[in-house]
């Protein structure tokens, strides 16, 4: 079914490029599921990952890191908002409610404080940023005078390049049209809204009731302000929902002609997360509807000719996303996949995470703890890892074959200067799911298949060094 929209936007993706598309789910995959569906692997946004951080990497390394920055390195800033309106039941994301704005505010204002912190700690740089990405939590918290100063301070002290991103995730719960030209004039270039799932049954069940007339008018304000690159965020495996469910959610989300697509599988872990108590583990589809709910969202947004873009996420075929895939350009961050070709991630905010050239640092999750940190007049920064040995060579190896579904183990090796046999490891460990259908091997060039796009998580921890299977640190791979 197709859904025609009146809205301005890119029009219906025509033809196909990118590198494959998602598999149909049949009776063939069965035994697949069983072996690797559950398996709880890494997303592989950082090799290595969060789980590798530890204490022994502080401010005192990142103030060294950022001394050694190139000056003309394009840089990359995430700024994360924790705090939200009403708790969804599936959040997995660090965030609180907030019941006043001053929480808010003042939140505002010590971010403030912290982008100074890192002014002073950054030696004289000319590049600029050339991209910027509020994430959450629900940025649209905060109010629009807090947001306009913080993207103004933003620009002051870290620059822009001309054609700067700056993206912010969006709920829609918390929209206006006057807001939306908030958004336009502190210079946002791209709104990422979350959706998840059109039925009221499903809203019901996690917390967030979202009409589509809501989700619509919301694209419309954005649209109206020139706020013309859309992406829209889906989950499946969530409570009460079945394949048509995501069928109809994925139809109507087509209506409105997104720019890109993220889907995500609900990640139920209430020993974790508390609030996901209040879905009922019988109300959760199983593995097979799970992995059925995946593929259909591929079919309806393949056969609407959207590109699949590694393992969970679409663009249209003229969004600069598509166009990654085909350039071999398209990269991963912790937003997932990417078009941000900068080496350097800076984070900023409560639990917020940077990426530079040695390794990964962390800003410390706590509210308070940040603030203490913020007010004594130190880089929040609580734990990180330093790369070591191979982890470059095999950072660039799962990056790659995530989002370009194929590597050259050779040429590999030897763009890193290392022993042809140094990945052999992980050829062994491929092996096996080459047996399985998901991969292809062809002397030491790997390519995944159909059925194996939505495992790549899995065939990544082949080369995952630091990964154990059993420590219940991850989420499942479907
Ligand atoms: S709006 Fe997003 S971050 Fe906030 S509670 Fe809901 S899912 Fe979590």
């Amino acid at each position: 079914m197709r859904i025609k929209s009146p809205i301005k936007a890119r029009p219906e993706p025509k033809g196909r490029i990118g590198n494959g598309g998602i598999a149909v789910h049949t009776d063939n995959m069965k035994p697949v599921l069983g072996k690797y569906a559950l398996a709880e692997v890494p997303r592989y946004t950082s090799y290595p990952t969060a789980v590798q951080f530890s204490k022994d990497v502080g401010a005192a390394d990142y103030r060294r890191w950022l001394s050694q920055m190139a000056p003309d390195e394009p840089l990359s800033l995430y700024v994360h908002i924790p705090f939200c309106q009403k708790m969804c039941w599936y959040c997995g994301c660090h965030t609180t409610i907030a019941h006043t704005y001053d929480r808010v505010g003042a939140y505002a204002k010590y971010l403030m404080a912290e982008m100074d912190l890192l002014a002073a700690a950054l030696p004289d740089h000319h590049a600029g940023l050339a991209h910027v990405h509020f994430g959450g939590g629900s940025p649209t918290m905060l109010d629009d005078e807090d947001f306009t100063a913080l993207c103004a301070k933003i620009r002051s002290i870290f620059g822009s390049l001309p054609n700067m991103e700056l993206a912010v995730e969006i709920d829609p719960r918390t929209m206006s049209a006057h807001k939306a030209k908030a958004l336009a004039k502190a210079g946002v270039t791209r709104a990422s809204l979350g959706v998840q799932d059109f039925n009221l049954h499903v809203q019901e069940k996690i917390n967030r009731i979202q009409p589509f007339a809501m989700v619509k008018q919301t694209v419309e304000w954005l649209r109206a302000k020139g706020i013309d690159a859309i992406n829209f965020d889906l989950i499946y495996g969530l409570p009460g929902q079945r394949i048509e469910d995501v069928r109809r959610s994925t139809e109507l989300a087509i209506s409105l002609r997104p720019d890109r697509l993220a889907v995500f599988g609900y990640a139920h872990v209430p020993w974790f997360k508390k609030h996901q108590e209040m879905i009922r583990q019988e109300d959760l589809p199983g593995m097979e509807e799970r992995y059925g709910e995946a593929c259909e969202v591929g079919r309806v947004l393949e056969g609407a000719g959207y590109v699949a873009v590694g393992f969970d996420h679409y663009a249209h075929p003229e969004d600069d996303m598509a166009k990654a895939v085909s350039a071999g350009t398209l990269r991963r961050n912790f937003q997932g996949y990417t078009t941000d070709t900068a080496g350097i991630l800076l984070g900023l905010g409560a639990s917020s995470i940077g990426a530079l050239g040695p390794g990964y640092v962390q800003n410390a999750p706590s509210l308070d703890q940040w603030r203490k940190a913020i007010s004594a007049g130190q880089l929040p920064i609580v734990r990180g890892v330093v790369l070591q040995g191979e982890d470059a060579m095999r950072r660039a190896a799962i990056m790659q074959i995530m989002s370009t579904m194929k590597l050259d183990l050779d040429a590999h090796t030897h763009a890193f200067n290392a022993a042809p046999e140094a990945l052999d490891d992980a050829l062994e460990k491929l092996r096996v799911l080459a047996a399985d259908g998901l991969i292809n091997i062809q002397g030491k060039k790997i390519t995944v298949t159909a059925q194996g796009r939505m495992f790549v998580r899995n065939i990544a921890a082949c080369f995952d060094t630091h990964w154990q299977a059993s420590a219940k640190r991850h989420s499942r791979a479907v």
